[in-house]
């Protein structure tokens, strides 16, 4: 509420100050007179106080007086502003000083309308009877001048019957309220320049204030784009509810293909079932898309993308209700776009699903393509890949390169023999023995074909696969599976060709030529009488 200003005067003045506001339409002025001085000691910052105390809403005082007002110095208050006014003589009020100077020189006792109106008490204060009175008059004064500031009709009587008490000659000076009305006004409109200064930079803080709202709203949201996760993003928006309405609480209440879903509230705070459900209740209850809450100092809004309605906000109690509707509108200006993120989120969260379904079904693809389904070993299109990648890292680190192909021997008769699950059972403890024997990471075993296997052995020269080589044909020896009809010995056994390369003596050559050279050694090895291991020199050809 606006304040109001104080002229604060000699009670011998508070007609001229009344006069003075109702000229001036001053509704926000109010006259308080303090008791004339004349006789009294002056005025102290006590008096002024008490008299000021008993005003409402006074937040400017301005203090007129002459030597009554010489103890009260320069003087600040919390309450109010104050300006003290202080003239040589207290007829500088209602009259222009060179003409008070002129009669007082002149040996006038000036008098005004509000001391004459009193004048027997102001007589009795100075202690005067008529006989003491006509004595210090006819002494010290030339005539009675009366200052007419116009505000009482009974001046001239009273005059004229103090006048003819003292003794002395009189004479009425008309001044009129000029002065005075000059002086308050001047007063006046300084105070009203203060205040208008103070709304404007209210205002302007205002303003400033909006678009730092609006900056920090926009460097909030533009952090929100990054997120890709709802959780996150459902309280990064919350984050920019908080910062930018400051309210009690917010709620926000999730949906999910149109359906209300999950409750937040902000700040944190345990609630039990039935409190939620109430909320979500009051919360699905709002009529239309957007709105003040029933306490007048809060907002909700739906938010509603393609026909679908995303989400539910109520902002309750805002910190400053004086500028709901500007949040209100702001909220409104962003909420669609606090929502895309949580509408990423959702789309990103199903796309990395659907990328994780498709990432097992392709490795299960890739599994199922690579793996032979009998052994559970690499099939032979995993071994074309590896060992097209062997052949390019055995030139790149200069190492020897190493393959074994494994052949059961006499496997038709054994499958004759035996019958064909039990050749099945055979190939599958085969891989296995392999598979115990091969265990350096970089070694591989592979079901080339029926029954031949394939071990591939990067880093390893001759001697080495050789070795390696014999302890497979000797693993599967000793698994000791009977077979009758095998002319190389009563279980089953493997024949084993070996060839190696050997950077950097490999021009012309290739993996396949490593294969024929590893196929004939086996032909080698069957040719001999089976069950052993031959190894295969490759020749690169001449520089
Ligand atoms: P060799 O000692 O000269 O290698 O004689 P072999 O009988 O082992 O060679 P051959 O190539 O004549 O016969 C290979 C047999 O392997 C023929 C086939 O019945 C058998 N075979 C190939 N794949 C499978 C399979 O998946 N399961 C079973 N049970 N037998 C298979
Ligand atoms: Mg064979
Ligand atoms: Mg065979």
């Amino acid at each position: 509420m606006a304040g109001r200003i104080a002229f604060v005067l000699c009670e011998h003045y508070l007609m001229e100050g009344q006069a003075v506001l109702a000229a001036e339409k001053m509704d926000d002025a109010v006259v308080v007179t303090y008791p004339a001085r004349c006789g009294r000691p002056p005025l102290t910052r006590e008096e002024l106080s008490t008299l000021i105390g008993s005003q409402t809403d006074v937040e400017q005082l301005e203090v007129f007086g002459s030597c009554c007002l010489k103890n009260l110095g320069d003087f600040t208050s919390n309450a109010y502003s104050i300006h003290i006014h202080k003239s040589e003589q207290c007829f500088h009020l209602v009259a222009d000083p060179v003409q008070v100077d002129h009669y007082l020189n002149k040996g006038a006792y000036l008098t005004t309308p509000g001391w004459l109106a009193n004048w027997t008490t102001n007589m009795e204060r100075l202690g005067l009877n008529q006989d003491t009175a006509r004595e210090m008059f006819a002494e010290t004064t030339t005539g009675i001048v009366l200052l007419d500031t116009g505000v009482d009709e009974q001046s001239d009587s009273h005059l004229q019957t103090f006048a003819r008490y003292a003794d002395r000659p009189f004479e009425v000076i008309y001044t009129g309220l000029s002065v005075l009305r000059l002086l308050f006004t001047r007063a006046y409109l300084t105070w009203q320049l203060k205040i208008q200064q103070k709304r404007a930079a209210a205002e302007i803080q205002d303003i400033r204030k909006q678009s730092a709202t609006h900056a920090m709203a926009m460097d909030l949201l533009s952090n929100l784009a990054l997120i890709v996760n709802e959780i996150e993003a459902v309280e990064g928006m919350l984050d920019v509810y908080m910062l930018l309405f400051a309210p009690k609480r917010i709620c926000y209440l999730s949906h999910e293909e149109g359906l209300s879903d999950r409750l937040w509230i902000r700040p944190k705070e345990k609630i039990d079932d039935a409190e939620e459900e109430a909320i979500k209740n009051r919360m699905a209850g709002f009529p239309g898309d957007s709105g003040y809450t029933e306490s007048g100092r809060g907002f909700f809004l739906r938010i509603v993308r393609r026909g679908e309605v995303r989400g539910v906000i109520v902002i309750e109690d805002i910190a400053f209700p004086d500028y709901l509707d500007h949040y209100f509108n702001l909220a409104l200006s962003i909420v669609n776009i606090c929502e895309l993120p949580i509408e990423n989120a959702r789309k990103y969260e199903k796309l990395l699903e659907t990328e994780e379904m498709l990432k097992r079904a392709n490795d299960g693809l890739y599994q199922l393509s690579t793996t032979d389904a009998l052994t559970g070993i690499a099939n032979r299109r995993s071994y074309d890949e590896h060992i097209e990648l062997e052949w390019k890292k055995m030139m790149r680190n200069n190492t020897p390169l190493s393959l074994i192909i494994c052949d059961i021997d006499f496997f038709k008769k054994f499958n004759d023999h035996y019958g064909h699950k039990a050749g099945d059972n055979c190939l599958h403890t085969v891989a296995k023995s392999i598979r115990q024997i091969v265990t350096r990471p970089d070694d591989f075993v592979a079901r080339y074909g029926g029954e031949e296997f394939a071990v591939v052995l990067p880093h390893t020269k001759e001697e080495g696969a050789l070795h390696v080589a014999e302890k497979i044909r000797m693993a599967v020896a000793q698994r000791n599976i009977p077979h009758e009809d095998s002319a190389a010995a009563p279980c089953v056994t493997l024949s084993l060709g070996i060839a190696t390369v050997q950077p950097p003596r490999v021009a012309g050559l290739s993996s396949a030529s490593l294969f024929r050279a590893a196929d004939s050694a086996l032909y080698e090895a069957k040719h001999q009488g089976r069950n052993r291991s031959v190894l295969q020199k490759i020749e690169a050809e001449e520089g």
